[in-house]
């Protein structure tokens, strides 16, 4: 009892547990450490100086005078893209056995790395505006203010700063909602809101002498939060205006196959090259800074509408070809009928996408 109770205990941590008696041997290992070692679940008298780790070996090695290891970093031992951290006690006096705790932190320190440069970014792009704006304020208070031929201009230059500021926080925080709050769940007649939507930005089109082509099936209805979607719509037709020279073609077709509703919006714009489409998606990442500052972009649109895509149980992906034009695809699951089962969209069927 009390070893089926042990056994279980150490199968259920989500970390590689060993027990090493003096001789080096692991006497005992729960699946992940076995896994660790190199060797099948249930191996017997496996070194751990055979499996070649030698942050682990000096671990055991300082345990067994009696010093705790705590958390020491293995560096890219176990292999060379995960990082890991291994805890050592004794369990006992001198020649116990000592028992080894291994926890792999690869996503942790993703995630770490992530939130630091997502905070760098942050802080590098509201530092360019503020800067911009104190550098024209000091101008016209060190005398350009009664200079009327730059006092306008540069008035102006700090408004059109200021509206930059309140783009990248309003779009800071539609990140943030996308991330946490979850999807009201409401039925959203996609075939209006797209029809609305699109209607809504035509004029913007027409303003370059761009021709925007809008074909919807009607009856298009899924689950999910009018506003969040209306603002997917919005990101993606917008970029199709931003990145198309004048008089380019966009066109937003949607559909339903089978269980799935489909939106396409295309353009027949700058395009993208290959390795650019995934990075695309990251927060902040533009494939030219200056031509989207130009444009009044943040950067965030389409991680905005990955989050909010994500959020609905559904996918966004993109095909493109540089100086031809590119299309991105939604993917959101029908509304099922009440007595149905809700779909989902899975990755694997937008391989063909891809
Ligand atoms: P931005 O505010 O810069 O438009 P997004 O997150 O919406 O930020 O888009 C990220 C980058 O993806 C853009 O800077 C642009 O380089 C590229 N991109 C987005 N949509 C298109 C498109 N339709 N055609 C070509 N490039 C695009």
């Amino acid at each position: 009892m009390v070893r089926a109770r042990h056994t279980a205990l150490m199968d259920l941590m989500d970390c590689a547990v060993l027990v090493v008696e003096a001789d080096d041997i692991v006497s005992e290992a729960n699946d992940l450490g076995w896994r660790l070692l190199g060797s099948a679940p249930g191996s017997r008298s496996v070194s751990v100086r055979a499996a070649l780790l030698d942050g682990l070996v000096d671990a055991v090695r300082q345990a067994r005078i009696g010093v705790p290891v705590r958390q020491v970093d293995l560096c890219g031992q176990v292999r060379s893209d995960t990082s890991a951290v291994a805890s050592a006690v004794r369990l006992g006096g001198a020649e116990s056995p000592v028992l080894l705790v291994v926890r792999d932190i690869t996503e942790v320190k993703r995630l770490e790395t992530v939130r630091q440069d997502f905070v760098a970014n942050v802080s590098h792009e509201l530092r360019t505006p503020l800067a911009s704006i104190r550098a024209l304020a000091e101008t016209l208070e060190d005398g350009a203010m009664g200079d009327p031929s730059v006092a306008p201009r540069f008035l102006g230059n700090i408004i059109s700063e200021t509206q930059r500021l309140t783009r990248i926080a309003d779009d800071l925080l539609a990140l943030t909602e996308a991330e946490t709050r979850p999807v009201t769940e409401a039925e959203v007649a996609l075939d209006e809101l797209i029809l609305r939507v699109t209607q809504k930005l035509a004029p913007q089109a027409d303003a370059t002498g761009q021709t925007l082509d809008v074909e919807v099936e009607p009856g298009l209805r899924v689950a999910g939060n009018a506003d969040r979607l209306e603002q997917v719509l919005i990101n993606l037709i917008d970029n199709a205006m931003k990145y198309t020279q004048p008089g380019g073609r966009l066109a937003v077709r949607a559909g339903q196959q089978g269980q799935i509703v489909r939106i396409d919006v295309s353009d027949t714009g700058i395009g993208l090259m290959q390795h650019e489409l995934e990075r695309i998606f990251e927060r902040f990442y533009r494939v030219d800074k200056a031509r989207s500052r130009q444009s009044g972009g943040t950067g965030l649109g389409l991680s905005i509408v990955r989050r909010i895509v994500e959020a609905h149980g559904g996918t966004v992906t993109v095909t493109s070809e540089l100086h031809k034009g590119s299309t991105f695809t939604v993917s959101l699951p029908a509304l099922a009928a009440p007595d149905e089962p809700r779909a989902s969209v899975t990755p694997a069927a937008h391989a063909q996408v891809l």
